[in-house]
């Protein structure tokens, strides 16, 4: 029910977490967060309340990293259990997706891809989705080439954040049907199902249009239609108090 996305130069999992927190008041049943760090993907999840995760990561603390991205889940597909908690990795642990949504048409994503060999660890609809990307990551090197790709064969509303071991100063957003908002910094961005989750650090901001991916890095914002073809972005400013 809430999603935040973070890179920069401080501690992803500080903001991500502090970021989750602010997005509270939606109510979820379960949170999670994943950190690249060290040439691969750490994650934490856990179903209940956010202190929960918070207990989890003083109990098995996340190595540090400057990029993440965190969860806080309101069950649609599979009960509110770690294992269906989001972020969702594919079988190599090379890519973490969380989503806010329903992939309509992921039953038979998720066929196709057990005929292919994947195996999936939970019931939701929104594992599929990792599986996918890396699938589609495996082809063209580009996560958010990847995301487009992947977007074009979802059917339903999502908003979906994702980063890849293999491309690690790089955050991706999709959203069809659901919100997305960047927050511009100073040489960090973040994203955000609702700008409270980021306002402690910016009130620069870029609502994403229907249809559209985005990818972060520390110093750029780039949107895209699902097609690839480049959206004019505006920044507006946020100037009501969270
Ligand atoms: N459909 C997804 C699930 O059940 C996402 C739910 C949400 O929006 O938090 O895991």
């Amino acid at each position: 029910c809430g999603i935040v996305g973070y890179v920069g130069g401080q501690s992803a999992l500080d903001v991500v977490v502090t970021g989750l927190k602010r997005l509270e008041y939606r109510g979820y049943d379960s949170a999670g967060v994943a950190v690249l760090s060290d040439g691969g993907i750490a994650a934490a999840k856990k179903a209940g309340k956010l202190v929960n995760l918070e207990k989890e990561l003083v109990d098995r603390p996340l190595p540090g990293g400057s990029v993440g991205i965190g969860h806080t889940r309101w069950a649609t597909h599979g009960g509110p259990t770690d294992a269906n908690a989001h972020p969702h990795l594919d079988n190599a642990g090379r890519v973490a997706v969380v989503h806010n949504g329903i992939i309509e048409n992921f039953a038979a994503l998720r066929e196709e891809l057990v005929e292919r060999g994947h195996t999936l660890l939970s019931e939701t609809d929104t594992e599929t989705v990792a599986h996918l990307l890396a699938e589609e990551f495996s082809s063209v090197g580009d996560l958010a080439e990847a995301m487009r790709l992947v977007c074009r064969r979802l059917d339903g509303a999502f908003t979906l954040v994702a980063v890849h071991a293999d491309q690690p100063d790089v955050v991706v957003g999709a959203r069809r049907n659901s919100p997305l908002v960047v927050g511009v910094g100073e040489g960090e961005n973040f994203l955000a199902s609702d700008v409270s989750a980021f306002i402690a650090h910016t009130r620069s901001a870029i609502e994403l249009g229907q249809d559209q991916v985005v990818e972060l890095t520390r110093d750029g914002v780039t949107v895209t239609d699902f097609d690839g073809a480049p959206a004019d972005v505006r920044a507006y400013h946020v100037d009501w108090d969270a």
